[in-house]
């Protein structure tokens, strides 16, 4: 399967997926949208209300700072994509919990999978926990990790700088570092899980 055609199977499988307690009160999933060969990927925490009427992320006051914050390193919105921890809208837009976020995880990992980004920008502290479970956002925010060859960038969730607006500088700072952290990925040796198969045997070279 190539990898638009398994990002549209995960969008199939999360607009009907019952795995959790969130698809009681969903009206439409989430599942995420962008280019299948994004190099960048956000993350964000899970649907709003705006998010949950049209099924899209991102679309209401928090996509819109979002859409700003693009723009202000001169990318759009086509170029990425975007997803969340949870594809379905906690209701009264409560935190996430530990049962959901484990629930939806596997179709998080199918569109990482798939799309093999260079960067994965957390946008707030759940989607950072995935990745870095114990760490504080507000010790971590604007630090990048080499994570099995991609580079993860933790950023402040747009929508807690439009909550405390002291923060806005500071999200602003983290973005404004993106070009220079997506030049360095694109440089970064691609990761391999196991030596690839058409290496030579060891155990043949060991005879010379
Ligand atoms: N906040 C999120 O974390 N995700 C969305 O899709 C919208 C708002
Ligand atoms: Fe399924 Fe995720 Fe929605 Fe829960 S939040 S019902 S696991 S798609």
């Amino acid at each position: 399967m190539n990898p638009a055609e398994e990002l549209e199977k995960v969008a199939q499988e999360v607009a009907i997926c019952t795995k959790c307690d969130l698809h009681y009160s969903r009206k439409n999933a989430v599942p995420g949208e962008g280019p299948a060969d994004a190099e960048i990927m956000f993350i964000g925490e899970g649907p709003g209300f705006h998010e949950n009427e049209q099924g899209r992320p991102f679309i209401g006051a928090a996509g819109k700072y979002l859409d700003e914050l693009l723009a202000s390193i001169n990318l759009k919105r086509s170029q990425v994509f975007i997803a969340n921890v949870v594809k379905c809208r906690p209701p009264s837009n409560r935190d996430p919990q530990a049962d959901e976020l484990a629930a939806c995880n596997t179709y998080l990992e199918r569109q990482i999978q798939a799309i093999n980004p260079k960067v994965i920008v957390t946008l707030g502290r759940f989607s950072m926990a995935r990745f870095l479970p114990n760490a504080k956002i507000s010790s971590v925010h604007g630090q990048s990790m080499n994570i099995k060859g991609r580079l993860v960038v933790n950023m402040y969730h747009p929508a807690a700088a439009l909550h405390q607006p002291s923060l806005k500088p500071i999200v602003e700072a983290d973005f404004a570092q993106l070009p220079d952290l997506i030049a360095k990925a694109g440089q970064m040796p691609e990761y391999r899980d196991q030596p690839p198969e058409d290496k030579e045997d060891p155990k043949q070279l060991s005879m010379f």
